[in-house]
């Protein structure tokens, strides 16, 4: 059975860590399949679009996102790798390990990753908007990078807007 994981903040120094590529002979442990498991049902809990393994104190190159639109199944990335990313725009993010923030942040309108999936095989992810906004967020979780440590006008989440970003759409 799946389980919440306790979701890590900033000033843990996981959180700062360059996560490791995962084996992918590693994959297919029950161990991992549980991980991967645990990392959906703690994104869902939270609730949240996107988590990252380093944001529940594991130190390895995946993540996991959902952001609930027509185009994009919840999915699994392994060691995962920027093909192409086009045209910056600024958007509002938050993080479930700065919760209650918001801040202003540059990031590519269109993006394409490639890595593997839960069974090891190799995928490719599509997307723009927040789907796009959400695979550069976690990425930046696996090399160690916060959002914000780009971004401005880091504050508290005060608007009804402000606080749909923290609560939903924070990855
Ligand atoms: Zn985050």
């Amino acid at each position: 059975m799946p389980y919440i994981r306790e979701i890590i903040r900033d000033g843990h120094p996981t959180l700062r860590k360059v996560a490791k590529r995962v084996d992918p002979k590693e994959i297919a442990e029950p161990l991992f399949q549980q991980l991967i498991d645990d990392m959906f049902e703690t994104m869902y809990d939270a609730p949240g679009v996107g988590l990252a393994a380093p944001q529940v104190n594991v130190s390895k190159r995946l993540f996991v996102m959902d952001v609930h639109d027509d185009e994009h199944e919840p999915a699994v990335v392994i060691n995962p790798k920027i093909e192409s990313a086009e045209e910056e725009v600024e958007l509002t993010e938050g993080c479930l390990s700065v919760p209650g923030m918001v801040g202003e942040i540059v990031r590519y309108k269109r993006m394409i990753v490639s890595g593997l999936d839960r069974d090891g095989k190799k995928i490719r992810l599509e997307g723009e908007g927040l789907f796009a906004q959400c695979l550069q967020h976690e990425i930046d979780h696996l090399d160690g990078v916060l959002y914000v440590d780009k971004a401005r006008n880091v504050r508290e989440a005060v608007t009804e807007e402000e606080k749909e970003i923290v609560e939903t759409a924070s990855e």
